[in-house]
Formats: C-alpha cells, structure tokens, sequence
C-alpha cells in the first residue's frame, strides 16, 4: 500500500470527530438491505456544508480507485460518478497530480468518507463489502460533494421523529442535529427523498423497530425514506446551489445528442450563459459539429460566443470561440469530454446556434500511458461496433497493456464479440491475441512502440466490454 495512503489512514482517524469526517457503517450482522446503518463521526446532514473550503473548487474532484476492487465494483463507482455528473456540474477525474483527491479504498469501519473536501492530499473513501451498490456509492459520493445527512438539518425536528429507545447502544451520535452555522440547506425544504436521508431502521436495535418516523404524512401515509437509488430532485438542486451550476447547459452523456443556444432559432436572450459537458467514455472521442451559427459578431468574439474546449472544465484548451454566422469545421475531441460554452451580452442578437454530435471510438493514441475502454464501458457496449486503437509511445519503448476488466461475449472462437490485439501497426501485423469471454487476458506486451487493437461487437448480446491501461516499459 502506498505511504500516502497509510497517512490518511492515522490523519483519518484521530481527526475523525473534529474534522467533519464521518463513518458510515453497517450493521455487524449482515442484514437485511433496509438495515443499512450509518455512523457519522461528526454530525451528519444532508444539509450542505457552509465551509467554503470544503468545497472543491471548480466542482472538479480528482479520484483513484484503490488496487483491490474488481472490475464490477469499479464499474459501480464509475457509473455513480457518472450519475453525479449526469445531474449536477461536479466533475470526477482521474487524478494526475492533483494535490487533492479521493482514494475509493476499503477500511473496516465498512462505508466511510470525509463531507467535502479535506484538502492537502488524498481522503479516503471506503466502500465496504456490503456497501459495493449504486446507490450506496452515490450516496458515499454525496458527502465527497459536500452532504451531511437530511436528518441532521437543524430544523429536522419539524420533519421527523427520532425514536431513541430504538437505537442501537453506542450510535445515539448519529441522531444528533447539526449546529445551524455548520451547514447550510441553501434554502432548499426537507426532503425526505433525499438520497443522503437515513432509512426508517438505521442504526436500529432490530430491523422492525424504526428510529426515524417523518412526521408529515401524506394522505395518511408516512413519506417513504431511506432511498438508495438515484439522486432526488431536491439532492440536485441543493448541489448545483452548492456549485453554482450555471441555470442553462446540461451533462450530455449518451453518444449522440445536440444541443442549442437558449431560444433558437428565435434568439438568444441578453446575459444568457450557458455550459454544456459532453461526457462520453474513455477510449470514444467526440465529434462536434455546428450546423447553424448566427451569434453577434464582434472582433475576437468578445461579446456574445460560443466556445468549445477539448477537456472537462473552463482552463482546458480552446478548440474555439466562434460568433457571426460561419459555421465552424467540425471539432473533434482529444479524449472524451468536451466543455462549451456560450454567453450572451446586452441586447445583442441572433438566432443562436445548434449543434450536434456523435461519440467514435479507437483511433491513433499519442501517449506514454493512458486507459481504453469499449465504448460505453462499463454500461454494456453497444451492438455493431468496430474500434481501431493504434497506439504508439516514445520510441525505444514498448507498450504494455494490463486489464481491469473483462467481460465480451463468449464464444469457442470467439467469431461474434472479440478484442483483437497485433504486435505492430497495423491488421498485418503479428496476432498477439483473439479474446473474449470472461476471463481477463494476461498482461501484454509489444515488441516495439507501436500496438494495433481492434474490438468488434455483433448485432445481439452485449456485455460490459474491456478496460485496459497501456504504458510505456522498458525493454
Ligand atoms: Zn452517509
């Protein structure tokens, strides 16, 4: 285990309670899923944190996925990131040398994570073995975000009923309110859909008796709490508050889709600013084209633009910024995010714009190290694929290639679904291997700089598809 890591371990625990870090976690017997208890070392709420440097700046939050997870757990991890950026302007990123960033790891105190950003390094959060499912791990997200739990709000005593009596010895902690200038429920009502809420069992002395009742009952039916599927509506506004998510743009994550300016074709308004991210898998590049164009022009396009960055965020490099009414070459995407966004000035209008675009997948990679993934991995891959990767790193290297995961339709020759791998650049070159089923292939390895990977999928059955990490290695 790295260093780094032991470190947050003892930081992790002696800063527990006056750190705001919170454990949350399940009961000792294995029980029933409704029985999923939480322990938060500080006091816990949905509620927002108010401390600013909790938030992480620009929304992003760099991850590692810690070395002992299997490729399902970290699909799960992904795709509740993924479901996270779906709904709010928070961004995860594989960390390069971000000084702040969260470790998915697993600690014995089962489902644990730090509300916010600790900062000055790494923070763990540890999905427990019990706690490996979606919407535990947004829920575990949710506090990374910045989240207390819902029932810690101040004003939680109008909402709903703690029954001590029927807690578990020792967790009565978990059931205190939140001090009011610790959090800040930025004006958002309770909300009992919340996925940061407790169930009606928590921490409770047996799975029938219930520790938290909500009060208000609708229609003569208490409110349903507890739920671990998908954020609520109310947990996405909170954060796009908490981040300061612009009103117009969303997260575009499927592999085709448009989007325009506000009011296309009959005008933009004044002061519009919106952010679109395109967010399509590791291994896909995006294709973006813009099929109408008419923004006031301006020199430099200084006052109303659209902009397209090839990268997750606002400092990633300019594609472009384009005004007047040429429509722009089609841009394509360096890796697998696009950021764009448009912003108007006072008064000054046109239509608008309209763009479409498309995710493709393989191509020539130009890196020393870097991951590829079947498109829409770890969702399963669509039907009727084909993805070419040429890769090449520094010469005098070769390329290796580890797998995380593996999973592509079995066949005894693999004719339908399959990974091809030649040593060299191109189809002529030496097969290193024809693969597919469920077992991840051994480490490979090229005799020169150069690696030509193919995966093909049919029209039926698909299945979560491959991930893989090339580098350069010594020969
Ligand atoms: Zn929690």
């Amino acid at each position: 285990m790295p260093r780094q890591l032991q470190g947050v371990q003892s930081k992790w625990q002696c800063d527990s309670l006056a750190d705001g870090k919170e454990n949350v976690m399940l009961p000792q017997s294995p029980g029933t899923s409704s029985a999923r208890a939480e322990t938060f070392s500080p006091r816990v709420r949905r509620a927002t944190t108010s401390r600013t440097e909790r938030i992480w700046p620009g929304g992003v939050i760099p991850y590692v996925i810690g070395g002992n997870f299997t490729g399902s757990q970290r699909a799960i991890f992904k795709q509740a990131m993924r479901h996270w950026e779906k709904h709010t302007c928070v961004t995860f990123i594989e960390r390069t040398d971000e000084e702040s960033f969260i470790v998915f790891s697993y600690r014995t105190c089962g489902c644990c994570s730090y509300v916010g950003r600790r900062g000055g390094g790494p923070q763990a959060i540890s999905i427990g073995k019990n706690c490996d499912k979606f919407g535990i791990v947004a829920h575990e997200l949710g506090h990374v975000v910045g989240f207390w739990h819902e029932h810690t709000r101040p004003d939680r005593d109008q909402h709903v009923t703690i029954i001590r009596e029927n807690i578990q010895p020792g967790q009565e902690y978990n059931f205190l309110k939140m001090e009011a200038g610790e959090v800040s429920s930025l004006g958002e009502t309770y909300d009992f859909d919340s996925i940061m809420h407790y169930a009606r069992n928590t921490f409770s002395r047996g799975v029938f008796l219930d520790t938290i009742l909500p009060r208000r009952d609708d229609n003569g039916v208490r409110p349903t709490i507890g739920q671990r599927v998908r954020l609520s509506q109310g947990d996405i506004a909170q954060a796009r508050k908490l981040y300061k998510c612009p009103a117009c743009g969303e997260t575009l994550q499927d592999t085709t889709g448009n989007f325009s300016a506000p009011g296309f074709p009959n005008g933009y308004p004044s002061y519009s600013h919106c952010v679109w991210r395109i967010s399509v898998t590791p291994g896909e590049k995006i294709i973006l084209n813009f099929t109408s164009m008419d923004l006031f022009k301006s020199r430099l396009c200084w006052y109303d633009y659209v902009e397209v960055r090839d990268g997750y965020w606002r400092k990633a490099p300019l594609l472009g910024r384009f005004c007047g009414d040429q429509v722009p070459e089609p841009l394509i995407s360096t890796d697998s995010r696009l950021w764009v966004e448009f912003r108007s000035s006072s008064n000054i209008l046109g239509k608008g714009f309209f763009a479409v675009y498309e995710a493709t997948c393989g191509g020539d990679i130009n890196k020393d190290a870097g991951q590829i993934q079947s498109p829409n991995y770890p969702d399963d891959y669509r039907p009727s694929k084909e993805c070419v990767w040429r890769i090449t790193v520094s010469e005098g290297f070769h390329v290796g290639l580890t797998f995380q995961a593996f999973e592509i339709e079995r066949h005894d020759s693999c004719s339908y679904d399959y990974l091809e791998i030649r040593d060299g650049p191109t189809e002529e070159s030496i097969l290193i291997g024809h693969f597919c089923g469920y077992e991840k292939p051994e480490n490979v390895k090229s005799s020169s700089n150069r690696m030509w990977m193919k995966f093909v999928s049919d029209a039926s059955i698909n299945k979560a598809g491959f991930a893989a990490n090339f580098f350069k290695g010594m020969n």
